[in-house]
């Protein structure tokens, strides 16, 4: 079974991420207006209204704002924790239908599994996602303010990961950001900066993962070299030069496919490998 995924939006300007596989297909986030969302999906080749769920990680703006909107233009129900559905005031919209989803919960959509996974971020109820297709799996975390033993634990099991590598400290310190703003960022609950993003791919990935995706960098405190070279000399001393590494541009990425590790394809189909 295949999973492929494409990144409609990166940063603040706008999160969400289309995921396929298992017969179904899911957007991670809908942080852009509802018409941009439905521009980037014909784009893509897909019809807004074939989209089976949208899973929204918390409420801030750049991964919720077109979520509402477009559930209810398309017809396509939402899947969010209590807690996010309360904060982003969906409760006053008209919406086709709203999952409850905690964290720690799976949802089945045909053959593809979406599992909600508590992060550190300064939201009501945040979440991160590992979405599954048969032995393939994606995990996918944005906003978050360190690496939860949680976290970890499940992303180590994925063949791809998507996480954010906001900031660079330096660049953060010296920008343009009040103080407050500057220790949110930093604080436990905001956000991961490309050395907490080098601490999880030397020490954190699984040996499936071959690909990573580095998402939601700052405009003001980060560049993408920096990022690149962050996550490079990470996976340099973990010997990891298979894990091949993208960033995702604010207007996202082509379609990027995920595949299981040999070894593992083998040991999910409990099949005997003789090469
Ligand atoms: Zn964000
Ligand atoms: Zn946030």
């Amino acid at each position: 079974m295949s999973l492929r995924f494409r990144v409609l939006g990166s940063g603040s300007g706008g999160n969400a991420t289309l995921v396929e596989g298992g017969g179904a297909r899911v957007l991670l986030d809908a942080g852009l207006g509802p018409r941009q969302l439905a521009e980037r999906l014909v784009s893509a080749g897909v019809d807004p209204a074939s989209l089976d769920a949208i899973f929204v990680s918390h409420e801030h703006g750049d991964h919720a704002r077109g979520a509402a909107a477009f559930s209810a233009k398309w017809g396509v129900p939402l899947a969010l924790s209590r807690g996010t559905f309360r904060a982003a005031g969906f409760a006053a919209a008209k919406l086709p239908s709203c999952d409850d989803l905690a964290p720690g919960e799976t949802r089945t959509i045909r053959r593809l599994t979406v599992q909600a996974v508590a992060v550190p971020h300064d939201a009501a109820s945040p979440l991160a996602f590992v979405v599954c297709a048969g032995a393939v799996s994606l995990g996918h975390a944005t906003d978050l303010g360190h690496l939860s033993r949680g976290l970890v634990a499940a992303l180590r099991g994925c063949d791809a990961v998507l996480v954010e590598s906001n900031y660079d400290p330096a660049l953060l310190r010296d920008g343009p950001y009040p103080w407050s703003l500057k220790q949110r960022i930093l604080g436990p609950l905001g956000h991961l900066s490309n050395g907490d993003v080098g601490r999880l791919l030397e020490r954190g990935l699984g040996e499936a993962c071959r690909r990573v995706v580095l998402a939601h960098l700052s405009k003001k405190n980060n560049h993408p070299e920096l990022a690149l070279q962050a996550a490079e000399e990470s996976l340099g001393r973990a010997s990891r030069r298979n894990v091949e590494v993208t960033l995702a541009a604010p207007e996202g990425t082509g379609w990027i496919a995920v595949r299981a590790s040999r070894a593992d394809a083998g040991r999910h189909e409990g099949q005997l490998r003789l090469f």
